[in-house]
Protein backbone atom coordinates (compact mmCIF):
# COMPACT_ATOMS: atom_id res chain seq x y z
CA UNK A 1 0.00 0.00 0.00
CA UNK A 2 1.34 3.51 -0.77
CA UNK A 3 1.32 5.16 2.74
CA UNK A 4 -0.23 8.65 2.32
CA UNK A 5 2.52 11.37 3.53
CA UNK A 6 2.14 14.50 4.66
CA UNK A 7 0.36 16.86 2.27
CA UNK A 8 -0.09 13.92 -0.36
CA UNK A 9 -3.53 14.05 -1.45
CA UNK A 10 -6.09 11.53 -0.78
CA UNK A 11 -8.10 10.99 -3.39
CA UNK A 12 -8.12 7.16 -4.43
CA UNK A 13 -6.50 6.08 -6.96
CA UNK A 14 -8.24 3.53 -9.13
CA UNK A 15 -5.40 1.22 -10.07
CA UNK A 16 -6.96 -2.38 -9.80
CA UNK A 17 -4.20 -3.39 -7.98
CA UNK A 18 -4.99 -1.45 -4.88
CA UNK A 19 -8.58 -2.04 -5.48
CA UNK A 20 -8.09 -5.54 -4.93
CA UNK A 21 -6.06 -4.90 -1.95
CA UNK A 22 -8.52 -2.83 -0.03
CA UNK A 23 -11.11 -6.05 -0.46
CA UNK A 24 -8.65 -8.13 0.92
CA UNK A 25 -7.30 -5.80 3.60
CA UNK A 26 -11.21 -5.83 4.92
CA UNK A 27 -10.98 -9.70 5.64
CA UNK A 28 -8.87 -9.27 9.30
CA UNK A 29 -11.95 -6.58 10.15
CA UNK A 30 -14.46 -9.40 9.69
CA UNK A 31 -12.21 -12.43 10.95
CA UNK A 32 -12.68 -10.32 14.49
CA UNK A 33 -16.22 -11.50 14.32
CA UNK A 34 -15.77 -14.88 12.72
CA UNK A 35 -17.57 -16.86 15.44
CA UNK A 36 -20.97 -14.84 13.96
CA UNK A 37 -19.42 -15.64 10.26
CA UNK A 38 -18.53 -19.12 10.77
CA UNK A 39 -22.30 -19.96 12.42
CA UNK A 40 -23.61 -17.97 9.16
CA UNK A 41 -22.02 -20.09 6.57
CA UNK A 42 -22.86 -23.20 8.48
CA UNK A 43 -26.20 -22.27 8.69
CA UNK A 44 -27.16 -21.49 5.61
CA UNK A 45 -25.89 -24.77 4.26
CA UNK A 46 -27.98 -26.18 6.52
CA UNK A 47 -31.07 -24.24 5.13
CA UNK A 48 -29.94 -24.85 2.04
CA UNK A 49 -29.81 -28.90 2.58
CA UNK A 50 -33.52 -29.13 4.15
CA UNK A 51 -34.94 -27.29 1.28
CA UNK A 52 -33.11 -29.64 -1.49
CA UNK A 53 -34.93 -32.39 0.32
CA UNK A 54 -38.57 -31.29 -0.21
CA UNK A 55 -38.49 -32.04 -3.81
CA UNK A 56 -37.09 -35.38 -2.62
CA UNK A 57 -40.42 -35.75 -0.77
CA UNK A 58 -42.30 -34.16 -3.63
CA UNK A 59 -41.33 -36.64 -6.01
CA UNK A 60 -41.80 -39.81 -3.74
CA UNK A 61 -45.63 -38.60 -2.81
CA UNK A 62 -45.89 -37.94 -6.52
CA UNK A 63 -44.77 -41.83 -7.53
CA UNK A 64 -46.52 -42.78 -4.58
CA UNK A 65 -49.63 -41.23 -5.97
CA UNK A 66 -49.37 -42.40 -9.63
CA UNK A 67 -48.48 -45.91 -7.65
CA UNK A 68 -52.52 -45.33 -6.94
CA UNK A 69 -51.27 -45.32 -3.04
CA UNK A 70 -52.95 -42.98 -1.16
CA UNK A 71 -50.94 -43.22 2.06
CA UNK A 72 -48.40 -40.11 1.56
CA UNK A 73 -48.53 -39.28 4.96
CA UNK A 74 -44.81 -40.20 5.52
CA UNK A 75 -43.40 -37.65 2.70
CA UNK A 76 -45.90 -34.67 3.76
CA UNK A 77 -44.59 -35.19 7.55
CA UNK A 78 -40.91 -34.64 5.92
CA UNK A 79 -42.17 -31.84 3.62
CA UNK A 80 -43.49 -29.81 6.74
CA UNK A 81 -40.50 -30.71 8.85
CA UNK A 82 -38.06 -29.80 6.60
CA UNK A 83 -39.81 -26.23 6.03
CA UNK A 84 -40.23 -25.83 9.90
CA UNK A 85 -36.56 -26.45 10.57
CA UNK A 86 -35.41 -24.33 7.15
CA UNK A 87 -37.37 -21.27 8.82
CA UNK A 88 -35.51 -20.79 12.14
CA UNK A 89 -32.19 -21.81 10.24
CA UNK A 90 -32.41 -19.27 7.60
CA UNK A 91 -33.41 -16.31 10.50
CA UNK A 92 -30.42 -17.12 12.85
CA UNK A 93 -28.34 -17.47 9.90
CA UNK A 94 -29.62 -14.22 8.47
CA UNK A 95 -29.17 -12.48 11.59
CA UNK A 96 -25.84 -13.70 12.68
CA UNK A 97 -24.59 -12.35 9.89
CA UNK A 98 -26.24 -9.44 9.74
CA UNK A 99 -24.37 -9.04 13.55
CA UNK A 100 -20.97 -9.59 12.01
CA UNK A 101 -21.66 -6.77 9.63
CA UNK A 102 -23.04 -4.43 12.42
CA UNK A 103 -20.00 -4.91 14.17
CA UNK A 104 -17.45 -4.86 11.31
CA UNK A 105 -19.43 -1.10 10.29
CA UNK A 106 -19.20 -0.17 14.27
CA UNK A 107 -15.37 -0.74 14.73
CA UNK A 108 -14.64 0.46 10.96
CA UNK A 109 -16.53 3.78 11.72
CA UNK A 110 -14.60 4.10 16.02
CA UNK A 111 -11.70 3.62 14.18
CA UNK A 112 -12.01 6.61 11.52
CA UNK A 113 -13.33 8.93 13.78
CA UNK A 114 -10.41 8.23 15.76
CA UNK A 115 -7.95 8.43 13.16
CA UNK A 116 -9.36 11.97 12.08
CA UNK A 117 -9.54 13.25 15.48
CA UNK A 118 -5.82 12.95 15.19
CA UNK A 119 -5.78 14.57 12.11
CA UNK A 120 -4.37 18.55 12.74
CA UNK A 121 -5.25 21.85 10.67
CA UNK A 122 -3.33 20.81 7.51
CA UNK A 123 -5.57 17.95 7.07
CA UNK A 124 -8.56 19.56 7.90
CA UNK A 125 -7.46 22.60 5.14
CA UNK A 126 -7.72 19.91 2.48
CA UNK A 127 -10.75 18.09 3.80
CA UNK A 128 -14.38 19.25 4.28
CA UNK A 129 -16.51 17.86 6.61
CA UNK A 130 -18.78 16.76 4.13
CA UNK A 131 -16.17 14.61 2.64
CA UNK A 132 -15.33 13.00 6.34
CA UNK A 133 -19.53 12.47 6.95
CA UNK A 134 -19.50 10.64 3.11
CA UNK A 135 -16.43 8.20 4.50
CA UNK A 136 -18.50 7.73 7.62
CA UNK A 137 -22.04 7.43 6.69
CA UNK A 138 -21.97 6.16 3.02
CA UNK A 139 -18.90 4.36 2.39
CA UNK A 140 -19.04 2.20 6.06
CA UNK A 141 -22.36 1.66 4.90
CA UNK A 142 -21.44 0.29 1.82
CA UNK A 143 -18.71 -2.06 3.24
CA UNK A 144 -21.58 -3.29 6.11
CA UNK A 145 -24.02 -4.17 3.35
CA UNK A 146 -21.12 -5.81 1.09
CA UNK A 147 -20.59 -8.26 4.22
CA UNK A 148 -24.48 -9.00 5.56
CA UNK A 149 -26.02 -9.00 2.07
CA UNK A 150 -22.80 -9.99 -0.30
CA UNK A 151 -22.05 -12.90 2.18
CA UNK A 152 -25.56 -13.68 1.66
CA UNK A 153 -25.92 -14.12 -1.95
CA UNK A 154 -22.41 -15.33 -2.50
CA UNK A 155 -23.21 -18.96 0.01
CA UNK A 156 -26.67 -18.69 -1.62
CA UNK A 157 -25.33 -19.19 -4.90
CA UNK A 158 -22.31 -21.18 -3.99
CA UNK A 159 -24.21 -23.36 -1.98
CA UNK A 160 -27.62 -23.74 -4.42
CA UNK A 161 -25.72 -24.77 -7.56
CA UNK A 162 -23.56 -27.49 -5.78
CA UNK A 163 -26.67 -28.87 -4.05
CA UNK A 164 -28.90 -28.27 -6.68
CA UNK A 165 -26.49 -30.61 -9.44
CA UNK A 166 -25.40 -32.66 -7.25
CA UNK A 167 -29.64 -33.21 -6.61
CA UNK A 168 -29.81 -33.52 -10.60
CA UNK A 169 -26.99 -36.00 -11.22
CA UNK A 170 -28.91 -38.12 -8.70
CA UNK A 171 -32.24 -38.15 -9.77
CA UNK A 172 -31.16 -38.15 -13.97
CA UNK A 173 -27.92 -37.39 -14.96
CA UNK A 174 -28.12 -37.79 -18.80
CA UNK A 175 -30.79 -34.54 -18.09
CA UNK A 176 -28.68 -32.65 -15.71
CA UNK A 177 -26.15 -32.31 -18.64
CA UNK A 178 -29.09 -30.59 -20.72
CA UNK A 179 -29.28 -28.15 -18.26
CA UNK A 180 -25.67 -26.61 -18.48
CA UNK A 181 -26.12 -25.21 -22.12
CA UNK A 182 -28.22 -22.34 -21.06
CA UNK A 183 -26.25 -21.24 -17.60
CA UNK A 184 -23.62 -19.11 -19.64
CA UNK A 185 -26.52 -17.14 -21.26
CA UNK A 186 -28.14 -16.59 -17.80
CA UNK A 187 -24.79 -15.80 -16.08
CA UNK A 188 -23.68 -13.12 -18.94
CA UNK A 189 -26.87 -11.25 -19.30
CA UNK A 190 -27.46 -10.97 -15.40
CA UNK A 191 -23.95 -9.26 -15.63
CA UNK A 192 -24.74 -7.42 -18.34
CA UNK A 193 -28.24 -6.50 -17.14
CA UNK A 194 -26.30 -5.46 -13.46
CA UNK A 195 -23.82 -3.32 -15.15
CA UNK A 196 -26.74 -1.56 -16.81
CA UNK A 197 -28.57 -0.93 -13.70
CA UNK A 198 -25.59 0.11 -12.25
CA UNK A 199 -24.71 2.87 -14.59
CA UNK A 200 -28.40 4.38 -14.09
CA UNK A 201 -28.09 4.29 -10.77
CA UNK A 202 -24.87 5.91 -10.27
CA UNK A 203 -26.45 8.79 -12.25
CA UNK A 204 -29.98 8.81 -10.53
CA UNK A 205 -27.34 9.43 -7.21
CA UNK A 206 -25.12 11.78 -9.00
CA UNK A 207 -28.19 14.08 -10.04
CA UNK A 208 -29.71 13.68 -6.34
CA UNK A 209 -26.39 14.55 -4.97
CA UNK A 210 -27.13 17.85 -7.00
CA UNK A 211 -30.33 18.54 -5.83
CA UNK A 212 -29.46 18.52 -2.30
CA UNK A 213 -26.28 20.31 -3.31
CA UNK A 214 -28.03 23.03 -4.63
CA UNK A 215 -30.48 22.56 -1.54
CA UNK A 216 -27.88 22.80 1.05
CA UNK A 217 -26.18 25.99 -0.81
CA UNK A 218 -29.14 27.80 -0.84
CA UNK A 219 -30.73 27.66 2.51
CA UNK A 220 -26.80 27.59 3.98
CA UNK A 221 -26.70 31.34 2.69
CA UNK A 222 -30.63 32.63 3.06
CA UNK A 223 -29.77 35.53 4.40
CA UNK A 224 -27.34 36.66 1.37
CA UNK A 225 -29.19 35.20 -1.38
CA UNK A 226 -32.58 37.05 -0.09
CA UNK A 227 -31.15 39.92 0.40
CA UNK A 228 -29.32 40.25 -2.69
CA UNK A 229 -33.20 39.41 -4.39
CA UNK A 230 -31.43 36.31 -5.84
CA UNK A 231 -34.84 33.89 -5.62
CA UNK A 232 -35.41 33.98 -9.15
CA UNK A 233 -32.08 33.28 -10.08
CA UNK A 234 -31.87 30.32 -7.87
CA UNK A 235 -34.55 28.63 -8.18
CA UNK A 236 -33.92 28.45 -11.87
CA UNK A 237 -30.69 26.58 -10.93
CA UNK A 238 -32.41 24.33 -8.59
CA UNK A 239 -35.10 23.35 -11.24
CA UNK A 240 -32.30 22.68 -13.74
CA UNK A 241 -31.20 20.13 -11.15
CA UNK A 242 -34.26 18.88 -10.04
CA UNK A 243 -35.37 17.86 -13.56
CA UNK A 244 -32.13 16.23 -14.10
CA UNK A 245 -32.93 14.46 -11.35
CA UNK A 246 -36.09 13.46 -12.83
CA UNK A 247 -34.92 12.40 -15.75
CA UNK A 248 -31.97 10.18 -14.24
CA UNK A 249 -34.53 8.63 -12.39
CA UNK A 250 -36.94 7.40 -15.10
CA UNK A 251 -34.51 6.23 -17.33
CA UNK A 252 -33.29 3.74 -14.47
CA UNK A 253 -36.90 2.76 -13.35
CA UNK A 254 -37.12 2.02 -17.34
CA UNK A 255 -33.87 -0.16 -17.44
CA UNK A 256 -34.61 -1.84 -14.20
CA UNK A 257 -38.03 -2.73 -16.15
CA UNK A 258 -36.23 -4.01 -19.17
CA UNK A 259 -33.74 -5.92 -17.55
CA UNK A 260 -35.73 -7.75 -15.28
CA UNK A 261 -38.77 -8.66 -17.38
CA UNK A 262 -36.32 -10.14 -19.84
CA UNK A 263 -34.74 -12.96 -17.15
CA UNK A 264 -37.69 -15.34 -16.85
CA UNK A 265 -37.63 -15.42 -20.34
CA UNK A 266 -34.15 -17.31 -20.20
CA UNK A 267 -34.72 -18.93 -17.44
CA UNK A 268 -37.89 -20.58 -19.63
CA UNK A 269 -35.79 -21.58 -22.25
CA UNK A 270 -33.56 -24.37 -19.28
CA UNK A 271 -37.32 -25.29 -18.27
CA UNK A 272 -38.43 -26.10 -21.83
CA UNK A 273 -35.22 -28.22 -22.80
CA UNK A 274 -35.95 -30.35 -19.57
CA UNK A 275 -39.06 -30.73 -20.27
CA UNK A 276 -38.54 -31.89 -23.95
CA UNK A 277 -35.98 -33.95 -23.48
CA UNK A 278 -37.27 -35.33 -19.17
CA UNK A 279 -40.76 -35.82 -20.81
CA UNK A 280 -39.23 -38.46 -23.38
CA UNK A 281 -37.60 -39.84 -20.60
CA UNK A 282 -40.54 -40.43 -18.79
CA UNK A 283 -42.57 -42.17 -21.42
CA UNK A 284 -39.87 -44.67 -22.39
CA UNK A 285 -39.99 -45.26 -18.41
CA UNK A 286 -36.57 -44.17 -17.40
CA UNK A 287 -37.66 -41.71 -14.98
CA UNK A 288 -40.55 -41.53 -12.97
CA UNK A 289 -42.93 -38.55 -13.09
CA UNK A 290 -42.19 -37.47 -9.39
CA UNK A 291 -38.74 -37.55 -10.10
CA UNK A 292 -39.21 -35.25 -13.00
CA UNK A 293 -41.30 -32.79 -10.97
CA UNK A 294 -38.37 -32.67 -8.67
CA UNK A 295 -35.55 -32.44 -11.11
CA UNK A 296 -37.91 -28.97 -11.62
CA UNK A 297 -37.61 -27.76 -8.22
CA UNK A 298 -33.45 -28.24 -8.42
CA UNK A 299 -33.29 -26.29 -11.65
CA UNK A 300 -35.25 -23.39 -10.37
CA UNK A 301 -33.18 -23.69 -7.17
CA UNK A 302 -30.02 -23.44 -9.44
CA UNK A 303 -31.01 -20.49 -11.91
CA UNK A 304 -32.78 -18.43 -9.02
CA UNK A 305 -29.52 -16.95 -7.57
CA UNK A 306 -27.95 -16.75 -10.59
CA UNK A 307 -30.27 -14.06 -11.45
CA UNK A 308 -29.03 -12.04 -8.67
CA UNK A 309 -25.33 -13.08 -9.78
CA UNK A 310 -25.07 -9.19 -11.31
CA UNK A 311 -26.18 -7.79 -8.31
CA UNK A 312 -23.38 -9.28 -5.98
CA UNK A 313 -20.62 -8.26 -8.96
CA UNK A 314 -22.02 -4.66 -8.36
CA UNK A 315 -21.87 -4.76 -4.32
CA UNK A 316 -18.09 -6.31 -4.80
CA UNK A 317 -17.56 -3.48 -6.96
CA UNK A 318 -19.17 -0.69 -5.25
CA UNK A 319 -17.26 -2.24 -1.81
CA UNK A 320 -13.90 -2.09 -3.36
CA UNK A 321 -14.04 1.68 -3.81
CA UNK A 322 -15.76 2.72 -0.73
CA UNK A 323 -13.08 0.20 1.20
CA UNK A 324 -10.41 1.98 -0.52
CA UNK A 325 -11.38 5.40 0.52
CA UNK A 326 -11.51 4.23 4.22
CA UNK A 327 -8.43 2.86 4.18
CA UNK A 328 -7.49 6.26 2.68
CA UNK A 329 -8.25 7.67 5.95
CA UNK A 330 -7.18 4.73 8.01
CA UNK A 331 -4.19 4.62 6.71
CA UNK A 332 -3.06 8.27 7.42
CA UNK A 333 -0.26 8.64 9.82
CA UNK A 334 -1.28 10.92 12.86
CA UNK A 335 -0.51 14.46 11.51
CA UNK A 336 1.08 15.13 15.01
CA UNK A 337 2.90 12.86 16.55
CA UNK A 338 3.26 12.72 20.28
CA UNK A 339 6.56 10.96 21.32
CA UNK A 340 7.28 13.42 23.83
CA UNK A 341 8.01 12.87 27.69
CA UNK A 342 8.42 16.24 29.49
CA UNK A 343 5.14 16.70 31.35
CA UNK A 344 4.19 13.39 31.67
CA UNK A 345 0.48 11.76 30.27
CA UNK A 346 -2.19 13.76 30.80
CA UNK A 347 -3.42 13.58 34.12
CA UNK A 348 -0.65 13.70 35.76
CA UNK A 349 0.64 16.41 38.03
CA UNK A 350 2.16 18.88 35.19
CA UNK A 351 5.33 20.22 36.51
CA UNK A 352 5.12 23.97 36.54
CA UNK A 353 5.81 26.03 32.94
CA UNK A 354 7.52 29.31 33.41
CA UNK A 355 5.89 30.30 30.05
CA UNK A 356 9.37 31.19 28.07
CA UNK A 357 8.66 30.64 24.23
CA UNK A 358 10.91 30.84 21.48
CA UNK A 359 11.07 30.69 17.88
CA UNK A 360 14.08 29.45 15.56
CA UNK A 361 13.61 30.39 12.32
CA UNK A 362 10.44 28.74 11.97
CA UNK A 363 8.95 28.36 8.67
CA UNK A 364 5.16 26.89 8.41
CA UNK A 365 2.86 25.53 5.13
CA UNK A 366 -0.27 23.53 5.27
CA UNK A 367 1.01 20.55 2.94
CA UNK A 368 3.41 20.31 1.34
CA UNK A 369 2.51 21.79 -2.24
CA UNK A 370 1.47 25.21 -0.42
CA UNK A 371 3.07 28.36 0.15
CA UNK A 372 4.54 29.40 3.16
CA UNK A 373 2.26 31.12 5.54
CA UNK A 374 5.21 31.82 7.95
CA UNK A 375 8.57 32.11 6.70
CA UNK A 376 11.83 31.86 8.67
CA UNK A 377 10.63 33.85 12.02
CA UNK A 378 12.64 34.04 15.03
CA UNK A 379 11.18 35.35 18.00
CA UNK A 380 11.83 35.05 22.05
CA UNK A 381 9.51 35.70 24.10
CA UNK A 382 10.12 36.01 28.13
CA UNK A 383 7.85 34.28 31.09
CA UNK A 384 5.19 36.57 32.16
CA UNK A 385 5.69 39.13 28.96
CA UNK A 386 2.49 40.84 26.52
CA UNK A 387 2.64 40.67 23.06
CA UNK A 388 0.82 42.04 20.71
CA UNK A 389 0.49 40.40 17.07
CA UNK A 390 -0.63 42.66 14.68
CA UNK A 391 -0.37 42.88 10.45
CA UNK A 392 -3.16 42.65 7.57
CA UNK A 393 -5.31 39.54 6.76
CA UNK A 394 -3.28 36.55 5.63
CA UNK A 395 -0.16 37.57 7.33
CA UNK A 396 0.33 34.51 9.17
CA UNK A 397 -0.73 35.31 12.78
CA UNK A 398 -3.43 32.85 13.30
CA UNK A 399 -0.59 30.00 11.82
CA UNK A 400 1.72 31.71 14.18
CA UNK A 401 -0.27 30.80 17.47
CA UNK A 402 -1.31 27.43 15.58
CA UNK A 403 2.44 26.20 16.08
CA UNK A 404 2.35 27.11 19.84
CA UNK A 405 0.27 24.17 20.42
CA UNK A 406 1.03 21.86 18.19
CA UNK A 407 -2.15 22.18 15.81
CA UNK A 408 0.45 22.76 13.27
CA UNK A 409 4.03 21.24 13.08
CA UNK A 410 6.52 23.52 11.30
CA UNK A 411 8.29 22.57 7.99
CA UNK A 412 11.59 23.88 9.35
CA UNK A 413 13.18 25.81 12.39
CA UNK A 414 11.86 24.90 15.92
CA UNK A 415 9.91 26.03 18.50
CA UNK A 416 10.70 25.61 22.17
CA UNK A 417 8.55 26.08 25.64
CA UNK A 418 10.59 26.53 29.00
CA UNK A 419 13.90 25.99 26.06
CA UNK A 420 12.32 21.86 25.48
CA UNK A 421 11.72 22.00 22.00
CA UNK A 422 7.75 21.42 21.76
CA UNK A 423 7.76 17.47 20.21
CA UNK A 424 9.66 16.61 23.43
CA UNK A 425 6.90 17.83 25.49
CA UNK A 426 3.93 15.06 25.75
CA UNK A 427 0.81 16.03 23.46
CA UNK A 428 -1.33 16.69 26.62
CA UNK A 429 1.31 18.32 29.14
CA UNK A 430 1.79 21.08 25.92
CA UNK A 431 -1.85 21.92 25.59
CA UNK A 432 -2.34 22.13 28.98
CA UNK A 433 0.65 24.48 29.29
CA UNK A 434 -0.77 26.55 26.08
CA UNK A 435 -4.16 27.99 26.01
CA UNK A 436 -5.42 28.95 22.67
CA UNK A 437 -8.54 31.25 21.80
CA UNK A 438 -9.24 30.42 18.29
CA UNK A 439 -10.69 33.12 15.93
CA UNK A 440 -14.12 31.67 15.26
CA UNK A 441 -15.86 31.70 18.69
CA UNK A 442 -17.33 27.95 18.39
CA UNK A 443 -19.93 27.26 21.17
CA UNK A 444 -20.65 23.57 21.72
CA UNK A 445 -24.31 22.71 21.95
CA UNK A 446 -24.67 22.17 25.43
CA UNK A 447 -24.53 24.14 28.80
CA UNK A 448 -23.09 27.49 29.01
CA UNK A 449 -21.33 26.34 32.14
CA UNK A 450 -20.17 23.11 29.94
CA UNK A 451 -18.35 25.43 27.25
CA UNK A 452 -16.93 27.91 29.36
CA UNK A 453 -15.64 24.98 31.27
CA UNK A 454 -14.67 22.61 28.49
CA UNK A 455 -11.43 21.45 29.70
CA UNK A 456 -12.86 20.63 33.40
CA UNK A 457 -16.42 19.42 33.51
CA UNK A 458 -16.17 19.40 37.71
CA UNK A 459 -14.65 23.21 38.02
CA UNK A 460 -16.09 25.04 40.43
CA UNK A 461 -18.31 27.47 39.36
CA UNK A 462 -16.88 30.18 41.77
CA UNK A 463 -13.68 30.22 39.65
CA UNK A 464 -15.74 29.82 35.87
CA UNK A 465 -17.47 33.41 37.11
CA UNK A 466 -14.35 34.50 38.01
CA UNK A 467 -12.98 33.87 34.46
CA UNK A 468 -16.14 35.33 32.94
CA UNK A 469 -16.11 38.58 34.83
CA UNK A 470 -12.46 39.14 33.65
CA UNK A 471 -13.33 38.61 30.44
CA UNK A 472 -16.38 41.36 30.26
CA UNK A 473 -18.81 38.45 30.47
CA UNK A 474 -20.13 38.09 33.74
CA UNK A 475 -23.01 40.46 33.12
CA UNK A 476 -24.43 38.29 30.26
CA UNK A 477 -24.13 35.31 32.55
CA UNK A 478 -26.20 36.79 35.23
CA UNK A 479 -28.99 38.19 32.87
CA UNK A 480 -29.41 34.49 31.62
CA UNK A 481 -32.15 33.16 32.33
CA UNK A 482 -30.52 29.88 34.04
CA UNK A 483 -27.38 31.49 34.53
CA UNK A 484 -24.93 28.89 33.46
CA UNK A 485 -27.09 26.06 33.06
CA UNK A 486 -28.49 28.11 29.90
CA UNK A 487 -28.48 26.17 27.01
CA UNK A 488 -26.29 27.25 23.96
CA UNK A 489 -27.67 25.94 20.49
CA UNK A 490 -26.25 24.40 17.81
CA UNK A 491 -23.44 26.56 17.57
CA UNK A 492 -24.14 28.62 19.97
CA UNK A 493 -26.44 30.60 17.95
CA UNK A 494 -28.77 32.28 20.30
CA UNK A 495 -25.92 34.50 21.53
CA UNK A 496 -24.54 37.33 19.55
CA UNK A 497 -21.37 37.70 18.04
CA UNK A 498 -19.68 39.80 20.86
CA UNK A 499 -21.54 37.76 23.53
CA UNK A 500 -19.50 34.36 22.13
CA UNK A 501 -15.91 35.71 21.61
CA UNK A 502 -16.49 37.10 25.22
CA UNK A 503 -17.69 32.63 26.81
CA UNK A 504 -14.79 31.94 24.50
CA UNK A 505 -12.13 33.96 26.28
CA UNK A 506 -13.69 33.18 29.57
CA UNK A 507 -12.99 29.35 28.16
CA UNK A 508 -9.50 30.71 27.91
CA UNK A 509 -9.18 32.50 30.90
CA UNK A 510 -10.62 30.19 33.26
CA UNK A 511 -7.60 27.41 32.57
CA UNK A 512 -5.04 29.99 34.10
CA UNK A 513 -2.52 28.26 31.60
CA UNK A 514 1.03 29.37 31.91
CA UNK A 515 0.69 30.23 28.13
CA UNK A 516 -2.28 32.33 26.83
CA UNK A 517 -3.36 32.83 23.14
CA UNK A 518 -5.81 34.69 22.25
CA UNK A 519 -6.53 34.82 17.88
CA UNK A 520 -8.43 38.48 17.38
CA UNK A 521 -11.07 37.76 20.75
CA UNK A 522 -11.45 41.55 20.49
CA UNK A 523 -12.89 42.26 17.20
CA UNK A 524 -16.88 42.08 18.17
CA UNK A 525 -16.69 43.92 20.90
CA UNK A 526 -17.01 47.97 21.45
CA UNK A 527 -14.04 49.78 22.49
CA UNK A 528 -15.16 50.80 25.90
CA UNK A 529 -16.23 47.30 26.45
CA UNK A 530 -13.12 46.12 24.71
CA UNK A 531 -11.00 48.61 27.40
CA UNK A 532 -13.06 46.96 29.89
CA UNK A 533 -11.74 42.98 28.75
CA UNK A 534 -8.56 44.40 28.42
CA UNK A 535 -8.03 45.64 32.29
CA UNK A 536 -9.69 42.25 33.38
CA UNK A 537 -7.18 40.39 31.03
CA UNK A 538 -4.18 42.24 32.75
CA UNK A 539 -5.11 41.72 36.37
CA UNK A 540 -5.68 37.65 35.35
CA UNK A 541 -3.17 37.05 33.83
CA UNK A 542 -0.14 39.64 35.92
CA UNK A 543 2.70 37.50 35.66
CA UNK A 544 1.84 34.93 33.08
CA UNK A 545 2.71 35.09 29.72
CA UNK A 546 0.18 36.28 27.27
CA UNK A 547 0.03 36.84 23.27
CA UNK A 548 -2.90 38.74 21.72
CA UNK A 549 -3.76 39.25 17.78
CA UNK A 550 -5.49 42.80 17.37
CA UNK A 551 -6.53 44.92 14.80
CA UNK A 552 -6.55 48.13 16.93
CA UNK A 553 -2.79 50.24 18.09
CA UNK A 554 -4.42 51.64 21.06
CA UNK A 555 -4.99 47.69 22.27
CA UNK A 556 -1.62 47.18 21.10
CA UNK A 557 0.14 49.86 22.97
CA UNK A 558 -0.62 47.80 26.14
CA UNK A 559 1.23 45.02 25.36
CA UNK A 560 4.90 45.03 26.54
CA UNK A 561 5.63 44.71 22.41
CA UNK A 562 4.14 44.97 19.76
CA UNK A 563 5.38 42.23 16.56
CA UNK A 564 4.00 42.81 13.16
CA UNK A 565 3.66 40.14 10.63
CA UNK A 566 3.33 40.72 6.37
CA UNK A 567 3.25 38.06 4.41
CA UNK A 568 4.63 35.12 6.76
CA UNK A 569 7.39 37.64 7.54
CA UNK A 570 8.33 39.52 11.14
CA UNK A 571 8.55 42.84 9.57
CA UNK A 572 8.80 44.84 13.03
CA UNK A 573 9.09 44.31 16.94
CA UNK A 574 9.03 46.39 19.51
CA UNK A 575 7.26 49.35 21.37
CA UNK A 576 4.64 51.51 20.06
CA UNK A 577 6.87 54.08 19.78
CA UNK A 578 9.79 52.36 18.19
CA UNK A 579 7.62 51.14 16.17
CA UNK A 580 6.30 54.73 15.05
CA UNK A 581 9.54 56.20 14.95
CA UNK A 582 10.54 52.88 12.46
CA UNK A 583 8.32 54.01 10.48
CA UNK A 584 6.14 51.45 7.96
CA UNK A 585 2.88 49.52 7.80
CA UNK A 586 2.52 49.90 11.86
CA UNK A 587 3.13 53.49 11.63
CA UNK A 588 0.54 53.98 8.99
CA UNK A 589 -1.89 52.21 10.82
CA UNK A 590 -1.62 53.89 14.07
CA UNK A 591 -1.81 57.22 11.94
CA UNK A 592 -4.94 55.98 10.42
CA UNK A 593 -6.55 55.21 13.72
CA UNK A 594 -5.14 58.14 15.31
CA UNK A 595 -2.94 56.71 17.57
CA UNK A 596 0.18 58.14 16.23
P1 LIG B 1 -3.97 35.68 9.58
O1 LIG B 1 -4.41 35.02 10.82
O2 LIG B 1 -2.84 36.63 9.75
O3 LIG B 1 -5.10 36.34 8.87
P2 LIG B 1 -3.40 33.01 8.73
O4 LIG B 1 -2.32 32.58 9.62
O5 LIG B 1 -4.77 32.54 9.04
O6 LIG B 1 -3.41 34.60 8.59
O7 LIG B 1 -3.07 32.57 7.27
C1 LIG B 1 -1.78 32.67 6.69
C2 LIG B 1 -1.82 31.98 5.33
O8 LIG B 1 -2.06 30.59 5.49
C3 LIG B 1 -2.90 32.51 4.43
O9 LIG B 1 -2.37 32.56 3.13
C4 LIG B 1 -3.98 31.46 4.52
O10 LIG B 1 -4.66 31.37 3.29
C5 LIG B 1 -3.20 30.19 4.79
N1 LIG B 1 -3.99 29.27 5.65
C6 LIG B 1 -4.46 29.56 6.89
N2 LIG B 1 -5.10 28.48 7.42
C7 LIG B 1 -5.03 27.50 6.50
C8 LIG B 1 -5.49 26.13 6.45
N3 LIG B 1 -6.14 25.54 7.47
N4 LIG B 1 -5.24 25.42 5.33
C9 LIG B 1 -4.56 25.98 4.31
N5 LIG B 1 -4.10 27.24 4.29
C10 LIG B 1 -4.31 28.01 5.37
MG1 LIG C 1 -6.22 34.86 11.62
Amino acid sequence: MPSPSRGSPITPTFSVGARRGSLRRLLPWVARHKGWVGYSLLAFAGARLLEASVPLFLAEAIDLLAAGNWDVRGPVLGIAGAVLARLFVVSSARVAIRRAAVNVAFDLRRALFDRLQRQGLAFFGRHTVGDMMTRAVSDIGVVRRLVSVGTIFLVILTYATTIGFAAMFYLAPELAWMVFPPLPVIAVYALFAARSMRAASEATQATLGHVTERAQETFGGIRTLQAMAREPFVEARFREANDAYRAAFLHQARINSLMTAIMPSLAAVGTLIVLGYGGALVQAGALTPGKLVAFFAYVAMVIQPMRSAGTLVNMVQRGRVSAERLFDILDLPDEIDDQGARGGESGSAAPPVAGALAFQNVTARYGATRAAALSNLTLHIKPGEVIAIMGPVGAGKSTLLALLPRLLDPDGGQLTLDDTPLPAWSLGALRRAIALVPQDAFLFADDLGANLSYDDPEREEALILDAAEAAAFRQTVDRLPDGLDTRVGERGLTLSGGQRQRATLTRGLVRQAPVLLLDDCFAAVDTHTEAQILDGLFKARAGKTTLFVTHRSATAQRADRIIVLEDGLLTAAGTHEKLLAQGGWYARLAKRQGTA
